[in-house]
Order: C-alpha cells, then structure tokens, then sequence
C-alpha cells in the first residue's frame, strides 16, 4: 500500500485539539491561518507520497558509500532532496529575513512527520540542517547569518551537528577535540567526531559542521565547551563555497537500518572555524539545535509508526487467511489483527498529538515569550521525544507481527520501518536521559508546569463527562494519579527519580494521550475518533496505573544486585 500522507488528521488535530487558531491569533505567526496550513500539508503530502517515498526502498538497499574520500549517497536520494530543498521545506520555520517561510514550529512538525513516513533517511538531512538553522538564528554573528543562513534556508548547502565522541557519548561533557584561536577571528578545529549524521553528500555545494569543542585552559565538562561552525569548503569573499577545510570523512558506519543516511566519523585536523556563541557557551547554543532535533526525532518516531501502519493495514486487508468472523474474508477480521491495528493506530495518534502539543507550546514561546509556555515546551519536549520514538518501535515491531512470516521477510518492507526507527530511541539523547532530563531538570520548578497541564486536562475531563461519562472519569482519574505521583517524585532524591523516571515519562504520554483522544472523541462523536478513542481509554490508558507504582517503587531493588550477581 503505497504511503497515503495523513493531512486529515493533522487538520483535525489543529482545529480541535492543539488550537491552531491561538499561535495563528500571534503576530509572529498571523498567516498561519487553517486554510494556509491546510494548502501548506497537502502539498507537503504530495511531496511525501510522490516523490519521497519511492527512495524508502532504494536507500535501504543501496546504503551510501564513501568512495575515495567522497560520500556516494542512494540513488535518488539527489533528486529527493532537490525536491524537498526547492519546495522551501527545509527553511520552513526558519526567519522570512533570510529566505525562510517563518512558519510555526506546529506546522513544521507535521511536515517532517510526513517526510519521515516516506524516507526516515533522507528526512534527517533536511532534519539537521533545521536546527543547525535556529541554532546560528539564536546564536550567531550577523556576519555569519548573513552569509551562511541563506544557504541553508534554500537547501544549497546542509547543516550537522557533531557532539559525540567516542569516550563522549551520553556524557558530552567528556570531549576534547581541541580549538585553538588563530587571532584573526577564526579558530582552528582538532579532533574526531564520530556518528555523525549527513557528515557528507554529493549533492549540495557545502555541508556546515557545528563543533564542539575545548579552547586551551577551558574548565573541565560542559561549561568549558564552545561551539563553531566548520564549513566542507570555506566561503570566498562573495559567500561561493571555495577551497577545502581540513577535515574529512574517515568512514561510515554500517548500521541495522538508516541505510540511505550516512553515519561518518569525522577527522578534523586544524580545520578553520568561526565560533558561535560566547566561549564556553556552546553547550547552552547547541542545545538550541538539540531541543529543536529532539521534537524532531520524537517526530521520525511518528512518522514511522504512521509508515508501519498503513503497510500493515495494507497487507491486513489484502491476505486471505483462516475462516474469519467478518466480510472481507482477509485477516483484518481476526480479533488479534484487529487489536494489532487498533493499537498501532491509537498510539501514533496520541505520540502525533503529544508532538504537536509540544510543537503548539515552543511557538506560543516564540511569539509571546511568555515564560508559561517556555516551561510547557521545555517539560514536553522529552515526552514528545522519547513516547515517539518508543511508539515508533513499538509500532513498527507490531507491523512486522501483523504481516506473519512475511513481516520477516525483506521484501515486504515491513522489517524496514522497525530496523530504519531503531535508532531514534538512541540518539539525540537516549530515551533513558531524556526520562532523566524529565523527572530532574524540568521539575526544577516544583512541578508547576506540569500541575497547569493536569488541571487542564482535568477541566477538560470534567466538561466530558455529560457526553462520555465512563471515558471522561478514566482520564481524570488517570491525570489525579499522575498529579499524586509528581508531588511524591519532587518529594524525592535524584536516585530515586531516577530509578522511576523512564515508567514516570510514558505515565505522562499515556494520560496526555487520553485527554487527546478524549477530546478528539467529543469532536467527532459516533465517528472514528471517538472509536479509537474508546480503545486507547479502555485498553492501553490503564497502563498508566503499573507504571506510576513502578514510578514509585524506590531505588533499593533497581541497585539491588551487585556487579558480581548481574554476570554470577
Ligand atoms: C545512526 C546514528 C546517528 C547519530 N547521529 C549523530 C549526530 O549527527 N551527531 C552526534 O553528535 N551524534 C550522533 N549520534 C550519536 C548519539 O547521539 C549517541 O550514540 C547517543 O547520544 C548515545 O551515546 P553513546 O552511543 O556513547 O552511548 P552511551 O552514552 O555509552 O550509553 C550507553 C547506555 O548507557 C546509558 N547511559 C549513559 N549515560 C547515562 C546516564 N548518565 N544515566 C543513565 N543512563 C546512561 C544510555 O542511556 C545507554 O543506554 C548518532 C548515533 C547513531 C547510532
């Protein structure tokens, strides 16, 4: 089943759920109006089904290659990009001023869903390039804007992000590539970078790194870390890519999925750089780049379950197998199968609207600055990455189950999906960090952030009941035992957090998924929403009750067994 770009459900969820109107009502975002957005999707979704998706199959068959020093990227993958790059995808929530559409962050996010559906590998360049953008947006001189964002913002040349190292991965405190001051306002860059996504192409003119590294006698950890920009080939005085930097490709990675995406090691010997930010600022800089990548991620994690569900949808309506109960006489009769495609439906609905949600708060942020919605984007911002790329697993995984035999089998493409989202609980923080991140750094206020979303999750629930009375009480019930756990989780030490913080984030994801599909439900009532609704509030909500007791259980039996028993 070829892939079929959900833009009725994004509009359904702008009108009723995420309240597109109120970013729209903005000045910063004034012509962000339904009918705009709506043209805006369709298009975006004709990309998608066109052109992006054909490449899914090829890039996975045909991984890039680096071939003397040069990365050879899919076939198609050129042609792709050029698509993307020319519709203005790329630049399109960057600043209008430099060629950008200036759209929120609520729309950007349902356009790279959709990009990721179609080709999850060709996607994160565009996906890089995105952030490196509102990175140097934030951060950067106006020389280096002017010169470098245009370039981005039309696609001609892409942007990277290179943190990891290998003794620095989760703890990118631990780097040490090196930077030393050239005094004429450059820098020049020393050391290797491994991991690192779209580090080449052979189809734009100039790739930009963004590196961090250490100047001579910084601090130790982050707060001794600056960040540069390092561009493939240093721009002339007109802003032409001209000659060579000193840094290269050293090799890719050969990886389970993401074929189509080249994983470099990066070697830069001396290469010249410009920093961005103020010195020893670069952590706060690249987290302008990460914070915009991890809704992003959460956003592949999406894309991929809504990949996996219609081709397992596909094949479900197409096999004919056993005596079943319904009319189609294939096995979308069986219960099972059934449950298989509710479940897969239910979650990337919710992971899409915990997404746009997060998306919905970091605009009212960029338009207002109002400090509500800078906490609302920030608490969210792990949620909407870490329950996506989870979702998207989990998703994927049952497509493959829902296809039988086949699932296992290459050909189908089903295995793709799960093999090509792997890697988005991993990087860009590891889930576990950003559950971390959740229960430590974004309850730093008390809890006052998330106590506004439960009480507004219980209003809503609370105006639902005269339409569903039985729905409407499990969402409340679920948000007050949420609420409960958070004030007990504040009460706690770091250890104990910690030891509940991955069951305390998917707690969150799940009540935030009910008061989604409750609302959805009240708005399109005896229809399919409301459906699905009842199966997400029913069977999957429930959940919620055994991981906050596992959000509480304390740090005694996860530190329990000692190195020595864990191999005895
Ligand atoms: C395909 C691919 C593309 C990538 N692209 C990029 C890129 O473009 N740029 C870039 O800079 N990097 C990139 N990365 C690197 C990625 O961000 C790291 O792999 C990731 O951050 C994890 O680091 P690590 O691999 O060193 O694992 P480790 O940090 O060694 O982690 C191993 C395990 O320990 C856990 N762990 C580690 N520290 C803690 C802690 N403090 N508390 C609790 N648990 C912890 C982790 O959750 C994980 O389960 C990419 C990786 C891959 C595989």
């Amino acid at each position: 089943m070829p892939y079929r770009a959900p833009v009725d459900d994004y509009t359904f969820l702008f009108d009723h759920i995420v309240g597109l109107d109120q970013v729209a009502a903005t000045d910063r975002f004034a012509d962000a109006t339904s009918d705009v957005t709506t043209a805006i999707l369709t298009e975006a979704g004709k990309l998608c089904e066109d052109i992006i998706a054909p490449l899914q199959r090829a890039g996975d068959l045909h991984p890039a290659k680096l071939e003397n020093g040069v990365v050879r990227t899919s076939p198609g993958y050129a042609d792709g990009y050029q698509a993307i790059a020319e519709g203005g995808w790329v630049g399109i929530a960057a600043d209008p001023e430099y060629g950008g559409m200036g759209l929120p962050m609520t729309v950007t996010t349902a356009v790279n869903e959709m990009m990721s559906a179609a080709c999850l590998s060709l996607q994160l360049a565009p996906l890089m390039t995105q952030g490196q953008i509102e990175a140097l947006e934030h951060h950067a001189s106006d020389e280096i804007k002017a010169l470098y964002l245009p370039k981005l913002i039309s696609g001609e040349w892409t942007g990277t992000m290179n943190l990891t190292e290998p003794q620095a991965g989760s703890d990118v405190g631990a780097l040490s590539s090196k930077a030393e001051d050239n005094g004429d306002g450059t820098y020049s860059i020393s050391g290797q970078k491994i991991y690192i996504s779209w580090g080449d192409n052979d189809f734009t003119e100039n790739v930009c790194h963004l590196v961090l590294a250490r100047l001579p006698g910084a601090p130790a950890g982050t707060k001794g870390i600056s960040l540069f920009l390092v561009p493939r080939n240093i721009p002339d005085e007109n802003g032409n890519p001209g000659v060579a930097n000193t840094l290269k490709v050293v090799s890719l990675e050969h990886k389970m999925g993401l074929h189509g995406s080249p994983t470099c090691v990066m070697q830069y010997d001396g290469a010249k750089g410009w920093m961005v930010g103020p010195e020893g600022g670069g952590m706060a800089a690249m987290f302008t780049m990460m914070n915009n990548a991890r809704l992003g991620v959460g956003g592949q994690g999406v894309g991929a379950a809504e990949g996996a569900y219609q081709h397992a949808l596909g094949y479900a309506l197409d096999r004919k197998q056993g005596k079943t109960e319904g009319d189609t006489g294939t096995i979308i009769d069986h219960a099972d199968v059934r449950r298989m495609l509710m479940t897969m439906r239910a979650e990337t609905y919710a992971a899409r609207g915990i997404a746009l949600l997060c998306a919905k708060a970091i605009d009212m942020t960029t338009a207002t600055d109002d400090e509500t919605w800078k906490s609302r984007a920030a608490l969210l911002t792990p949620i909407a990455k870490a329950f996506g790329t989870d979702i998207g697993n989990e998703v994927a995984g049952m497509g493959i189950q829902v296809h039988g035999g086949m699932g296992f089998v290459e050909e189908t493409g089903a295995a793709q999906y799960a093999r090509d989202v792997r890697v988005t609980t991993i990087y860009e923080g590891t889930n576990g960090i950003q559950a971390m991140d959740l229960v430590a750094r974004k309850m730093m206020d008390g809890g006052e952030a998330a106590a506004r979303i439960f009480d507004e999750i219980e209003t809503a629930a609370e105006a639902a009941r005269a339409t569903f009375p039985k729905m409407a009480e499990a969402v409340w019930q679920a948000s007050e035992t949420l609420r409960e756990t958070t004030e007990w989780m504040i009460a706690q030490n770091h250890r104990v957090r910690f030891a509940g913080a991955v069951p305390y984030l998917r707690a969150f994801a799940r009540v935030l998924g009910g008061h989604i599909h409750l609302q959805s439900a009240l708005n399109d009532q005896g229809g399919a929403h409301e459906k699905v609704a009842r199966f997400y509030i029913q069977r999957l909500l429930p959940e919620h009750d055994s991981l906050l007791a596992q959000a509480q259980a304390g740090d005694y039996d996860v530190y329990a067994l000692t190195p020595e028993e864990f191999a005895a």
